[in-house]
């Protein structure tokens, strides 16, 4: 039998998203936070319980955007696990902190929590959890340490929209969190996009000004105030009203996304159990106390090489498979602020053996059955 090509992803529109772009363009207010990027706000406030939402340009700016209402400054430190995506650091070196890289879990793949407690110091500004793979980390125990020393958590929770940790919503626990609505995430506005939730109504209102180049243009279009200015440092995070529109229809497929991705997991799941556990791979591992937000499905491999062979295999059948994250204190930055090998020793493991089966919200049954299919003849020797 011939092989299709499986994509590792592929980003398609599932309902009304041509057609809300069309509303949007002939509303006659493109630029952002117009009909649809309000449509966005409310449906991310009420679906979440969270105090506000802002829609912004990317993940990364977001997480820049709770850089910013933090006022990190040179000097502070801030904590984020060694295994994430780089712009969960860069957005706080950016105002100048030192990235303190702690490692995970070896179970989940989330920043582990027993590590936090000795690497605090007085400049600890904050802590940047990363529900990797959409599968909480230990809200309680980083909670309790946050609050106990009076340091911010920020939720990078790109991965983890609609997950739950113990029945509560994921990027609801920290002062703020950041959703990336980027074309490899659950929902996506067109390609790039992302959201800051903030939790902590203190921060609300300077968050929307830091979002409009630091001018108080919300207010002014509220009736607040009767010219708008510069009152504080900003940026323009604000994404284009298309995009939300696109985004407000991926939002309106909720159920159908969430439920796709829980039976594509759950199917690579049961079909690979035994195989896993005879040839010493890893599956994920999701707590009692976590609903999965069905982000990816990755395993870890024995070792780098039949890593890489696993691969080169699957391309070979047309299948498109990735590994993910490299150690951050291992890259030039890392060392550049004086990490080397050996500091974050899961981190370094599991980065040489993890890879991502292809998932999104278009795999269908068939490519499915032919990925694993794939896997199940796989040769370990
Ligand atoms: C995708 C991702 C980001 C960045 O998202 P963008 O919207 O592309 O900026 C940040 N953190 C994590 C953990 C991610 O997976």
């Amino acid at each position: 039998m011939e092989n299709i090509r499986v994509d590792f992803n592929r980003p398609v529109p599932l309902g009304n998203e041509y057609e809300y772009m069309r509303q949007a363009i002939e509303s006659g207010h493109i630029s952002g936070d117009g009909d649809f990027t309000k449509k966005c706000h409310a449906f991310l406030e009420s679906e979440l319980g969270v105090n506000k939402a802002l829609l912004t340009t990317s993940c990364t700016h977001a997480l820049e955007m709770s850089a910013i209402l933090l006022d990190i400054a040179p000097g502070d430190e801030v904590i984020i696990p060694d295994f994430t995506f780089v712009s969960t650091v860069n957005a706080f070196v950016l105002r100048g902190a030192k990235p303190v890289f702690v490692d995970v879990r070896p179970d989940t793949l989330n920043l582990d929590e027993s590590k936090l407690e000795a690497v605090l110091t007085p400049r600890t500004k904050a802590i940047v959890p990363v529900h990797y793979a959409g599968v909480g980390c230990d809200m309680d125990s980083i909670m309790a340490i946050a609050n106990q020393h009076n340091i911010a958590v920020v939720e990078d929770n790109a991965h983890g929209l609609f997950g739950k940790y113990k029945g509560k919503f994921l990027g609801t626990f920290g002062s703020m969190a950041s959703q990336s609505f980027h074309e490899t995430k659950n929902f996506t506005s067109g390609g790039e996009g992302g959201a800051l939730l903030i939790n902590d109504p203190v921060l609300a209102e300077r968050a929307e000004i830091i979002r409009e180049k630091g001018t108080n243009r919300s207010r002014f279009f509220r009736g607040q105030v009767d010219k708008y200015t510069w009152v504080d440092i900003g940026s323009s995070y604000l994404p284009s009203d298309i995009l939300a529109a696109f985004l407000f229809a991926q939002f309106e497929q909720r159920e159908k996304i969430q439920r796709h991705r829980k039976n594509v997991w759950e199917m690579y799941h049961a079909a690979l159990k035994e195989w896993a556990g005879k040839n010493g791979v890893q599956l994920p591992h999701v707590p009692a106390d976590c609903e999965q937000a069905y982000h990816m499905f990755y395993m870890l491999l024995p070792n780098l090489e039949l890593r890489q062979k696993f691969i080169m295999y699957l391309r070979e059948r047309g299948i498109y498979s990735v590994f993910h994250y490299l150690p951050l204190h291992l890259s030039d930055m890392g060392q550049g602020f004086g990490y080397k090998a050996g500091d974050c020793p899961i981190t370094e493991n599991i980065s040489d053996r993890l890879v991502r089966l292809p998932f999104h919200n278009a795999l269908t049954g068939s490519e499915q059955e032919q990925v694993i299919d794939a896997i199940l003849d796989f040769s370990f020797a």
